[in-house]
């Protein structure tokens, strides 16, 4: 089974994504990561971030790592465990600049469509899963949530991890990124074959059981695969 989930961030797709790979006992592809990686990577070996050419380089160079758990994503770039450093403020912000570069992304897409043939079943989350990586997904899902509620939800993640945020930077920090972003969700949303579902005034439990829902699992099944 796969199943593909996409949106704007803040939306509630990592949570989502990584509970509804939990009760449905597949893995979790967390495709943003893969991003951050590369973008942490050219951080750290001070690329000029307009030099596209450099920027692919990086990622081609890299050896990029996940373990898929449903519980946790563990990243690995050339053997170091980068799962925390990926987080930052400062990698969020430049890891929409690395995936606007299409070199970059087909190389990450090749990477994402390896890593789905050896999983199997899978939940995969980012931005292009359902239009352009795994379009023949059994289920395609897009998150919407209100930019209020996403900035809220962001600044908690940021106190829950002891790093200082002001709403306005987390505000235009997601603002920014939509407008490069979004393009990768809306030829699924216009071509009217995603199931919609908008976070904004839902639990995460509600969110997970309203899929589930589409999915047609009957109760038996969710329960046999918990
Ligand atoms: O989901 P997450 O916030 O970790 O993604 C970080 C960034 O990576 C996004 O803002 C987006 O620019 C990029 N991304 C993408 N395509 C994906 C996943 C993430 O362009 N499939």
């Amino acid at each position: 089974m796969i199943i593909t989930i996409d949106g704007p961030a803040g939306s509630g797709k990592s949570t989502v994504a990584r509970e509804l790979a939990a009760r449905l006992g597949i893995a979790y592809l967390d495709t943003g990561a893969m991003y951050r990686a590369v973008a942490l990577a050219a951080m750290e070996r001070n690329v000029d971030f307009s030099d596209h050419r450099a920027l692919c380089e990086v990622a081609r160079s890299i050896r990029i790592e996940l373990d898929c758990g449903p519980k946790h994503t563990c990243v690995l770039v050339d053997g170091r465990d980068v799962s925390e450093a990926i987080r930052t403020l400062e990698v969020s912000a430049m890891t929409s600049r690395v995936a606007a570069v299409e070199g970059v992304r087909e190389q990450l897409i090749t990477l994402q469509r390896e890593i789905g043939a050896k999983l199997g079943s899978f939940v995969a989350e980012g931005r292009d899963q359902g239009s352009v990586v795994f379009p023949k997904a059994d289920m395609r899902f897009v998150l919407e949530a209100s930019l209020e509620e996403r900035a809220r939800r962001r600044r908690r993640e940021y106190q829950a991890g002891g790093q200082a945020s002001d709403a306005d930077s987390v505000t235009d920090n997601l603002q920014a990124r939509d407008s490069v972003d979004a393009r990768q969700w809306e030829p699924l949303l216009a071509s009217g074959d995603a199931v919609i579902v908008d976070t904004t005034n839902l639990s995460v439990q509600q969110v997970v059981d309203c899929m589930i829902d589409r999915l047609g699992l009957a109760d038996d099944d969710r329960l046999a695969s918990r």
